[in-house]
């Protein structure tokens, strides 16, 4: 259906069974259902609206409305259980990885594993080192070094102190962001300095099983005060999304990348075989080796 003057465009800010909350351009909230026509196109009802979907809705009610037509997705974050694709969210501009230096340790290898995820998605990470209050700043460089390089925008941050959070909040300013990382890296606190409004428990002691098993996956998306959205759910914090198949990792390993096409087997896994470019660029320093490693256990199905 064609958008007359009773329709307006939204975003969909979170859904619940049929029922969705959208805000309109002017910041005003709806509750909307969706036209059954719409329904009918597709076979699973739960994929017709998700969080983040660019909504043409008509207004019913002073704060009512119904979703006449779903604009096409730019992005989507999806997880896959029993086989099954479920789309979490959409439109995603970025993902903030967030890690911290310490307490608990720096997992290089996870930041890895969650890059993979980005790229597969098409989605710019932004790789955040917070608590770095608690390390020597210098111990970090050779490892955001080799992010950058990569073309990935580091930040070292420390919400305590509020270092770098200025930045941060440019970053996410006018964006939609999906933050992901382990419990107690400091999400929380980091998304309270950009929002102060939010107030979210800091120090919560997560009760969710490290798996994702009892997640919510409910996604939401917070309107940030200066323009765009935070994406902050229990279900996508633990990001226990990995379906990257084997064969696969090395294409979303940017540094690899350029190398994988001079092995001499056009099926090389760069593990174990001869005339491997990977290998050839590791041994003279070309390839990081840490990074090599990480690859190699990604490829094995190791948990980063
Ligand atoms: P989340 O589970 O990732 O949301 O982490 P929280 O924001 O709840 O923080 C977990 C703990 O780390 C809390 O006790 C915070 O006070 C602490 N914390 C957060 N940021 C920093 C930081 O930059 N430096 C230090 N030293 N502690 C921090
Ligand atoms: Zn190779």
């Amino acid at each position: 259906p064609q958008a007359d003057a009773a329709t307006m465009p939204g975003r969909v800010l979170s859904v619940h069974g049929l029922a969705s909350v959208v805000q309109a351009p002017d910041g005003r909230i709806f509750q909307c259902s969706t036209r059954g026509v719409l329904k009918s196109l597709s076979t699973d009802l739960r994929h017709v609206v998700v969080a983040g979907d660019q909504v043409i809705f008509a207004q019913s009610g002073p704060e009512e409305g119904v979703i006449e037509r779903v604009e096409p997705r730019r992005t989507i974050v999806c997880r896959t259980s029993r086989n099954r694709q479920h789309v979490l969210v959409s439109n995603v501009d970025q993902l903030l990885i967030v890690t911290s230096a310490a307490e608990p340790a720096l997992k290089p290898n996870l930041i890895d594993r969650l890059i993979v995820e980005a790229e597969r998605m098409q989605i710019p990470p932004i790789i955040c080192i917070n608590k770095v209050d608690l390390v020597d700043p210098a111990d970090l460089q050779p490892l955001a070094g080799v992010f950058g390089q990569m073309g990935y925008e580091v930040l070292l941050l420390s919400a305590t102190q509020g270092l770098g959070v200025d930045r941060l909040r440019r970053l996410v300013k006018g964006k939609e962001s999906v933050v992901a990382g382990q419990s107690g890296v400091g999400k929380s606190s980091l998304l309270n300095l950009i929002e102060p409004g939010l107030q979210l428990k800091v120090g919560r002691v997560s009760t969710e099983n490290e798996k994702g098993r009892h997640t919510t996956t409910v996604a939401k998306l917070i309107p940030l005060e200066a323009g765009g959205y935070v994406v902050d759910t229990p279900g996508i914090r633990q990001f226990q999304l990995w379906d990257v198949v084997p064969e696969e990792v090395a294409g979303y390993y940017r540094d690899l990348r350029p190398y994988v096409s001079q092995c001499r087997f056009a099926n090389c896994t760069h593990q174990h075989e001869s005339d491997c470019a990977v290998k050839d660029a590791v041994a003279d320093g070309r390839l990081d080796v840490r990074r090599y490693e990480s690859f190699c256990h990604l490829f094995a199905g190791d948990e980063a």
